[in-house]
Order: C-alpha cells, then structure tokens, then sequence
C-alpha cells in the first residue's frame, strides 16, 4: 500500500503544477468540476461531482455524477469504479448495491464509490457520452480544457487517482459483444506493482484472470493505463455483455470487491464466499478473430468452450448472393473463448470472439 505521506507528496507535486499553470496551461490541473463533499472527511457523503455542461436545454446548469465516499480513520484507499461505459450494467449495480450496504464504522481507511462514473452514458445507455460522443475509457488522462468526458477523465487522473492505494473498474461487453467474467491486470513498472496486481486478481477470483499489456483496448488512454503510469494498482473485469445483466457476473463483482477490500483490511468485517482459485490464462497473436468481409455470422462456438487451433468458429453468411458458399473462420490458437460478437451482422474488421490461452506460468 502506498503511504499518506506518499499521497500528501502526489497533492504536493499537483499543487505546484497549479502554480504553474500559466506555462502550462494544455494540461492545468485544474478542474471545472466541483464536488459537494469533503474526501478528506470521515463518515459516509452521499454527493456528487458537478460536471458543468452548457446544452441545447440547460445552458447553465450541471451534470450530477453520483460519488459516495465513506471513510473511517486511517487506511487504504480503495476507487471502486463502475459505467465507465455506460452500457455494462453488472458494475453499476454492484457497486450502488455495497454502497447502500456498507457502514463507515466497518471499515478501515476510505472507500470511494462512483457507480456512474460516465453518467450521461449511462442515462442514455450507450458505450460513450451523448454530449460529446467520448469513450470515457480510450480518454485517459483526461483534459480539464476539453469535453464533458475528457473532463471526467482528467478529474479522475488528477484528483482520485493521486488519493487511491487501489482501483477496481467494472466493465462488460456492451452492445457489441458478450464475456465470461474475467479479469484483467497490467504487468505494472517492476516485479512489485506485478506481484500486488496480480494479488489483486487471486483475491477477486474471477473464474480466469489474464495480464494485459493494454494493446488493443486503448494502450495508455484507459483508465487502467493511466493508473500503471501512476503505479497504481488496477483490476478491470469483464462481467457479461449484450446490454442486459448477467446474473453470474453480477456476483463475481459483488463477490470479487469484498473480497479484495477484506484482504486489503478496509472492511475486516467482509464474509464473501471463499474463493475458488482464479484460472491465469495469456492472449497470444492468435487471440482475437476479426471478420475479413460484411456479412451475417454464424457462430459454431459458445462461450467459455475449449477450442483447439485450427477448429471452426464459425460461418460467414452473405446475404446479397446468398448461393455464395460462406466463408469459414478457424481458430489459430488454443485456448478458451471469453468473449464473441454479440449482434450476427458484422463488418469487416469486427471482431468475432477473443480466446485465452493456457498461461505459461502464474
Ligand atoms: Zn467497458
């Protein structure tokens, strides 16, 4: 865990850089949104962060990103973020869940809690924000100088991030594609953030665990990019997919964040169901099969089934000559499926399903 004096130096380095936001006014610090509550006060706030958004209908008025913070004494530090994408439900509802649920007096250091954290997404059930067509999560570090979701970004880069000893960010498929619950760590700068990410996994116990090097999910520009660049340590999972709520995924959140904040002392009181040990899988160049021209796909693979290299995926259909033999697409690695396109219609260049091969070593 990374000490208060470690932060309060953080707060100090941001403090000087708003002195010198003349010289360095691209990436000021400081910040349009103003919250109404205190992170530094103990106790259970129910707030919000107040994103000011001049529109169409509402030219002076503000956006109220829910954040409940509850704190008790000195402790870790955990974000709990969940509508990063505003379509992937399970984290939401996880996390608005242990917000009701849990009481300052029962845990150990500070708990910050945003369900919601791209809102405006969120209200209108789409991956990235209506105001501004931003994809919260290829954003980071954020820019208090651009849109509404480059300024969540740039709020969450500057002001929790520095405060944070750990962040769990809960994603799932969406519209586009569906997962098994799974988690994914960064490897980190050296063999300690690599150790205590992939702690972070074990205590989680999504049914597989992987480690990414961010490549083909937005590199540097996710949330989890910019918390390896601050050394802070991040699990993100993938929970279910499709727009709806998968029942089991929601439990593997609900289940995987008690037992991460149990095991880091912030709620000693936490009884969640004993872990089943996490399966360590790997991508490879093989990974992930895209689509090589438009058309309808017939999948002849399900989720979480053990395919070989060199088995079928499945069927590419072409609805303007439909007596054109369909394409077949093969997988060139072993491994399990984790996740596959969710609606049949694909483009090129879509991808129809991801597969995780055995990992060489944990
Ligand atoms: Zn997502």
């Amino acid at each position: 865990m990374r000490s208060t004096s470690n932060q309060l130096k953080t707060r100090d380095r941001l403090a000087d850089l708003g002195d010198n936001r003349h010289e360095q006014h691209a990436i000021s610090v400081e910040t349009p949104i103003v919250t109404t509550i205190d992170l530094d006060r103990d106790g259970r706030q129910d707030g919000a962060l107040h994103l000011y958004h001049s529109g169409e209908t509402n030219g002076y008025g503000y956006i109220p990103i829910p954040v409940i913070s509850i704190k008790n004494g000195d402790g870790p530090t955990a974000l709990l973020i969940g509508g990063n994408h505003g379509n992937e439900y399970e984290g939401i509802v996880a996390l608005m869940t242990l917000a009701r649920e849990i009481e300052p007096q029962q845990i150990r250091g500070h708990l910050i809690i945003l369900p919601c954290l791209n809102l405006p997404a969120v209200l209108a059930g789409t991956r990235s924000s209506p105001l501004d067509g931003g994809n919260l999560n290829r954003c980071f570090p954020g820019n208090a100088l651009g849109g509404p979701t480059q300024i969540i970004a740039h709020y969450v880069s500057t002001r929790l991030l520095p405060r944070a000893d750990l962040v769990i960010d809960l994603h799932a498929g969406g519209r586009s594609s569906t997962f098994i619950p799974c988690a994914i760590v960064r490897e980190g700068k050296n063999g300690e953030e690599r150790d205590m990410a992939r702690r972070l996994a074990e205590w989680f116990a999504a049914p597989i665990s992987y480690v990414s090097n961010g490549q083909g999910g937005g590199g540097r520009l996710t949330l989890s990019g910019e918390c390896t660049v601050q050394s802070v340590p991040c699990l993100t999972a993938e929970l279910g997919g499709s727009e709806t709520l998968c029942r089991r995924g929601l439990q593997v959140a609900s289940d995987g964040v008690m037992r991460v904040l149990k095991h880091t002392g912030i709620l000693p009181v936490a009884d969640p169901p004993a872990a089943t040990a996490t399966r360590w899988m790997q991508k490879t160049s093989g990974s992930r099969l895209h689509a090589m021209e438009e058309g309808i796909f017939e999948p002849r693979i399900e989720l979480g089934e053990f395919v070989r290299s060199g088995q079928l995926a499945g069927l590419l259909h072409f609805p303007e000559a439909p007596l054109r033999t369909p394409a077949e697409v093969y997988f060139s690695t072993s491994g399990c499926v984790v996740s596959r396109h969710v609606p049949a219609l694909v483009k090129r260049g879509d991808e129809l399903c991801s597969c995780l091969s055995e990992a060489e070593s944990r």
